[in-house]
């Protein structure tokens, strides 16, 4: 059995920033410390933080006066900010430098009276959070999903329209409709910089690269984490054999797995590295002469910054 692993692989620099952002304030503060929204979306993560005092979703009027109030790193609506104010929580925000980007382009829009388009997965915390950056009482940001949902759109002025993405989705999702919404509004506006992240694309890339090489792929990531779909989407569009799993345990659940040559291994950006190992010692244990290959990707070094306010206090 030949195993490729995807490179690059597992957590990215926001979702290492907000778990470290978590696991400093149970330091500093001492538990309970509430965060909004899972903090990422990946089980393991959050059994394990939910073991030393984490709570996660709890009704934010029900969170005691002055506590402790993460935003998770798929960011908060401006709602949930002010909330989060009135109720005199601490705040400590957690949120993506990268979706944060993607917010102050939906504020520019909703200030310079334009209306917004956005292209992202309805009910996903991070377009809850995304969309509730609109405040133009005159205005009005549009979710769509796909091209279907163009012809829905009542747009007020076709030549002040400005377009923003969910940062984990895939090229191949989002280009035939962004194509599609050049041709109604050949004057729409979209950002200078790419909404999907850079994390999202090299991960991308790297199942791409997988899928030279293996006759079936394995995804290590969550079932609600969004860029592990699309990793899968990727996967599946040239390949049948690929599955999601969330852990190990879930390894004798793929039908395939006994019936081919080689496998491939990508995760997703918030899946840790402790379970890859997992999944990786597993397939060793059942098949004996395996030959395990990393394969050339591209070498992150971003890191984001953690907040002054836990940096000072360490
Ligand atoms: Fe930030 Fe991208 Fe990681 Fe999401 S996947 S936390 S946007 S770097």
């Amino acid at each position: 059995m030949n195993i490729f692993l995807a490179n690059p692989r597992g957590f990215c620099a926001g979702v290492k920033r907000a778990i470290n952002i978590v696991t400093m304030a149970l330091k500093i503060y001492g538990k309970p410390i509430y965060v909004n929204h899972e903090i990422v979306h990946n089980t393991y993560v959050i059994k394990h933080l939910e073991s030393k005092g984490v709570i996660f979703n709890k009704n934010i009027d029900t969170i005691p006066k002055g506590a402790i109030f993460i935003f998770s790193a798929h960011g908060v609506s401006k709602h949930i900010e002010e909330k989060a104010k009135r109720r005199k929580l601490k705040i400590i925000d957690a949120t993506c430098p990268l979706v944060k980007k993607v917010h102050r382009e939906v504020s520019k829009a909703s200030k310079l009276n334009f209306e917004a388009i956005l292209i992202g997965t309805s009910k996903h915390p991070e377009i809850n959070g995304t969309l509730g950056q609109y405040t133009n009482k005159n205005g009005n940001i549009y979710l769509i999903q796909s091209i279907e949902d163009i012809s829905k759109l009542k747009i007020k002025n076709p030549n002040k329209i400005m377009l923003m993405t969910q940062t984990t989705l895939s090229y191949n999702k989002i280009n035939p409709i962004i194509k599609k919404l050049y041709e109604k509004y050949p004057n729409i506006k979209k950002p200078k910089n790419s909404d999907i992240c850079y994390a999202t694309i090299n991960r991308q890339k790297a199942v791409k690269n997988l899928l030279k090489l293996s006759d079936s792929i394995i995804i290590i990531g969550s079932k609600h984490s969004s860029n592990s779909n699309q990793l899968l989407r990727i996967a599946k569009e040239t390949n049948k054999n690929s599955t999601l799993i969330d852990s190990h345990h879930e390894i004798n659940t793929i039908y395939w797995i006994n019936k081919v040559k080689s496998i491939g291994i990508a995760a997703g950006a918030s899946t840790p590295n402790i379970i890859i190992q997992n999944v990786i010692k597993e397939l060793r244990k059942t098949y004996k002469n395996n030959n395990i290959q990393e394969i050339l990707g591209i070498q992150e070094n971003i890191k984001f910054h953690i907040p002054k306010e836990l940096n000072n206090k360490i």
